[in-house]
């Protein structure tokens, strides 16, 4: 027997939920569900600059006011620093990782990236970046094809942990990934360009990753992502036009379904994901452009 589906959706409590998360969150859902699988809702809230308790919950409200609901009890991450300063300590003893004290200032000239190790002393105040690696990595997705990557891990040292002690998205996701044994990521084509970093993660840990696929991005007239960074409207609750809307973006069109309830049936029997192959992004259309 195959292993059990089990997928989520992990939203950062930066802001209310806007109309761009509200796909994301529709197409992980309806993949679980289309498998007979599990959904899980997990708050990636490691940044705690940025991330505000209230907006989680206002996020978990509109997520359930779409009859969208976490079969699991909620994670939060930041209730589980302890472990990931555990899993960095391995990292540690692996020479994988190395402290660094470079300023803004002095990557300026790279471009605020950070594509060497650099000789930098733990008695100074230092976050963690992972070391450059020559190592090749290709994932099969279902709805990208296959994804290679060659260069991405040659010239840049991610931080794993900041300076001001708040750990990365890109250790934490790993790390609650295969702690909650997630089988399947559906996810926004943004995050491709992270993958290498995360497969790189999971090959250093000793771990199988899951099975990755990634969704169109909804974007704007600017080609730009929609997001909280770009003003992104929050939307309203329990709103049968939203989510037709949303499904939209999905292909799916349903007819005139009743209720939320009926639509979302209806979306999980028509949830198709060769209908987004290879489809990097989607425009918003005309009529959808009061979501941003
Ligand atoms: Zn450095």
């Amino acid at each position: 027997m195959s292993t059990p589906y089990r997928g989520r959706f992990a939203p950062s409590p930066t802001g209310p939920l806007h109309f761009g998360s509200l796909v994301s969150a529709l197409a992980s859902y309806l993949d679980a569900k289309k498998h007979h699988g599990k959904w899980i809702i997990r708050i990636e809230d490691v940044d705690g600059t940025r991330c505000k308790t209230s907006f989680s919950k206002q996020i978990t409200d509109t997520l359930n006011s779409y009859h969208l609901f976490s079969d699991e009890t909620v994670r939060v991450q930041s209730q589980h620093t302890e472990m990931y300063e555990q899993l960095l300590s391995v990292l540690r003893k692996q020479q994988a990782i190395f402290p660094c004290n470079c300023t803004r200032q002095s990557l300026a000239q790279h471009n605020g990236g950070h594509p060497f190790v650099c000789e930098s002393s733990l008695d100074q105040p230092h976050s963690w970046r992972l070391k450059t690696s020559l190592a090749a990595y290709q994932c099969q997705d279902s709805i990208q094809g296959t994804l290679r990557f060659t260069d991405d891990l040659k010239n840049n040292c991610p931080v794993l942990k900041r300076k001001d002690g708040y750990f990365s998205y890109q250790l934490a996701v790993v790390i609650d990934d295969h702690q909650q044994n997630i089988t399947h990521l559906v996810r926004g084509a943004d995050l491709i360009d992270t993958t290498a970093q995360q497969l790189h993660l999971y090959h250093l840990f000793g771990w199988t990753p899951p099975s990755i696929c990634h969704i169109p991005l909804i974007t704007n007239h600017s080609g730009d992502k929609i997001s909280k960074q770009n003003h992104a409207k929050p939307i309203q609750d329990n709103n049968l036009s939203t989510l037709l809307r949303a499904l939209h973006y999905l292909k799916i069109d349903l007819e005139s379904p009743l209720s939320i309830a009926e639509a979302l049936s209806l979306a999980i029997e028509a949830w198709d994901p060769n209908k987004l192959k290879g489809m990097k992004h989607l425009s918003l259309e005309e009529q959808d452009l009061h979501f941003i």
